[in-house]
C-alpha cells in the first residue's frame, strides 16, 4: 500500500468500489418501472406503485406535458359548467411523493435492450414498462381532412388547444348557424362523448336564445351509446334542434372543406358555421412503433394482468389497448392501471396479487341537472376483459334521480384526479 500513491489509490477505487453499488453489477438495485404517458392510465400506474410500495421500486414517468387538461369533463366545459382552469392539472403532487417525472416525449422503445429512448436521444432503461399513451387521431379517415384543417374544423377529441378553439367557435355563433359534427366509428374514446357534446352545444345555444340555429351529426355509425335517452333527452330539452343522421340516411361522408366550411355527403352539401369533424383513431404513435398494436391500430393485452401480448415485460393500459369489453373512457383506463400497478409489483417485488376485477361508469350530461349513465363490471373471461354484470339509466326517470347521476360524476372527477394528480 505504501507505493500506492494518492490518485492511484483514488482511481482504482473508481475502478472496483463504485461499481460494487451501481444497481447492474450487485444486482440488489430498486427493480424500475417506466411509464409512458401521465393521463387517467399511465397516471394512475406510476403513483399508485409508488406509494403502495413505499418507493421499493423507482418509478420514472415520461409525459411531455407539464399540464394535463382532460377530456373527461371537457363537455362539461364546453357547456359552460366548468372552466378550462378547473379541468387542468400538474404534477407537483407526483414529483413530491417521489415519482421521477420528466418532461419529454419517449422517440422509441428499445424492447430487447429495455430502454426507452427520450426525444432528446437519452436511454432510461426499464425492469417493466407500462405504455399508456392513449389515441392518434386516423386523419385521412375522413376524406379532405388533415392536422391542418383541424384547425378550422376542430376534432377536439385531444384535450387542450382543440377543446378551447370548439369553444371560442362555439360562442361567436349566430342566431341561425349550422354546427355539423361528424362522429367517429367505432371503437373510439368515449362512446357517448359525441353525443353529450351535442347536448352541451345545444345546451349553450339555448341559453343565448337561439331559435333558428341547428345542428347536424353525420354518423358513420348505425346506433350509439345511449341512444334512447340522448334522443329522448335531445326532445325534451332542445326540441327542433338536433338532427341525426345515421349511415343509411347520408349515405356516407364525401369530403369536407375547411376553406368554405362545406361538408358533402351523399344525401346533401352542408355549409357549417362550426364543423366538428371527429376522425377514426388508433394507439398512440410510440405504441403502435413499438409493434405493440395489431392490424386494428390498438394493442392487444392479457386481461388478467394488462400485460401485452407482444412482449411480457410490457403493460399498455387506457385507450391505448383493446379492452374487450370495456369502453375505452378515464374510468375504464383508471381501472386498468390499478390492475396493472398490482402486476407490475408482483412482478418485480413479488408483492401479492389478488383476482382481477375491473369496472366503469360513464355519467354524460344531457341538460342542466339531467345526467344519465351506463356501466359494468368486468374479469378476465373468454380471452378478454368480459363484461360480469352491466346496468343503464332508463327513460323517463325523475328529475332528483337524474340530478343525483350528476351529482355522483362530480364526486367521481375529484376521485379520479386525486387518482392521478395526488
Ligand atoms: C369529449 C370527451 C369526453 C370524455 N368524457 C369522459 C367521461 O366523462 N368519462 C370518462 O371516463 N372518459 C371520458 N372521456 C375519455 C377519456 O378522456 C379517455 O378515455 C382517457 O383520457 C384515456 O386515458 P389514457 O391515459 O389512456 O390516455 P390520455 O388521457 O390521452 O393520456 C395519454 C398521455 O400520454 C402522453 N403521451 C402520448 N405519447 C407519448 C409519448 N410518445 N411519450 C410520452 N408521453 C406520451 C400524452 O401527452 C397524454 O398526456 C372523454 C373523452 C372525450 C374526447
Amino acid at each position: 500500500m505504501t507505493n500506492l500513491t494518492r490518485r492511484s489509490f483514488t482511481a482504482l477505487a473508481g475502478a472496483s468500489l463504485v461499481p460494487l453499488f451501481a444497481p447492474g453489477v450487485l444486482g440488489q438495485g430498486k427493480p424500475k418501472l417506466v411509464v409512458i404517458g401521465g393521463g387517467p392510465g399511465g397516471g394512475t400506474v406510476a403513483r399508485y406503485v409508488n406509494k403502495d410500495h413505499k418507493g421499493a421500486i423507482d418509478v420514472t414517468l415520461v409525459e411531455p406535458q407539464k399540464k394535463f387538461t382532460t377530456c373527461f369533463f371537457s363537455n362539461i366545459y364546453v357547456g359552460g359548467y366548468r372552466s378550462f382552469a378547473s379541468i387542468t392539472h400538474g404534477y407537483d403532487k407526483v414529483r413530491k411523493e417521489g415519482v421521477k417525472l420528466v418532461h419529454e416525449a419517449a422517440a422509441s422503445i428499445d424492447r430487447d435492450k429495455r430502454e426507452v429512448v427520450l426525444a432528446g436521444g437519452k436511454r432510461i432503461p426499464y425492469d417493466r414498462l407500462v405504455v399508456a399513451p392513449g389515441i392518434d387521431i386516423k386523419f385521412d379517415s375522413v376524406p379532405g381532412y388533415s392536422e391542418a384543417a383541424a384547425q378550422v374544423m376542430p376534432h377536439a377529441w385531444k384535450p387542450g388547444a382543440q377543446t378551447e378553439l370548439l369553444v371560442r367557435k362555439l360562442n361567436a355563433l349566430k342566431d341561425g348557424d349550422t354546427i355539423v359534427m361528424i362522429a367517429p366509428p367505432n371503437p373510439y374514446r368515449c362512446p357517448p362523448g359525441p353525443y353529450e357534446r351535442v347536448s352541451m352545444f345545444a345546451h349553450v345555444l339555448k341559453q343565448k336564445g337561439h331559435k333558428k340555429s341547428k345542428i347536424i351529426v353525420l354518423d358513420p355509425k348505425p346506433t350509439f351509446s345511449k341512444q334512447a335517452l340522448f334522443l329522448e333527452g335531445w326532445e325534451k330539452h332542445y326540441p327542433g334542434m338536433i338532427e341525426w343522421q345515421d349511415p343509411k340516411m347520408h349515405g356516407g361522408i364525401k369530403s369536407v372543406d375547411p376553406k368554405t366550411g362545406e361538408i358533402k355527403t351523399d344525401l346533401a352539401d352542408y355549409k357549417a358555421t362550426l364543423a366538428n369533424v371527429i376522425p377514426a383513431q388508433m394507439a398512440g404513435k410510440i405504441a403502435r412503433d413499438a409493434g405493440l398494436a395489431d392490424q386494428s391500430g390498438f394493442c392487444p393485452i392479457d386481461p388478467e394482468n394488462m400485460k401485452s401480448k407482444m412482449d411480457t415485460n410490457i403493460f399498455v393500459v387506457g385507450d391505448a389497448c383493446i379492452p374487450g369489453d370495456m369502453p375505452k373512457s378515464a374510468f375504464s383506463a383508471n381501472s386498468q392501471a390499478k390492475v396493472a400497478a398490482m402486476h407490475v409489483a408482483g412482478d418485480l417485488i413479488k408483492a401479492r396479487t389478488f383476482p382481477t376485477r375491473y369496472s366503469n361508469t360513464c355519467w354524460s350530461l344531457i341538460e342542466t341537472d339531467d345526467d344519465v349513465k351506463v356501466g359494468g363490471s368486468y374479469e378476465p373471461g373468454e380471452g378478454k376483459i368480459k363484461a360480469t354484470t352491466t346496468f343503464v339509466s332508463q327513460k323517463g326517470e325523475p328529475p332528483e334521480l337524474r340530478k343525483q347521476n350528476y351529482k355522483e360524476s362530480v364526486d367521481w372527477y375529484a376521485s379520479i384526479i386525486g387518482d392521478v394528480f395526488g
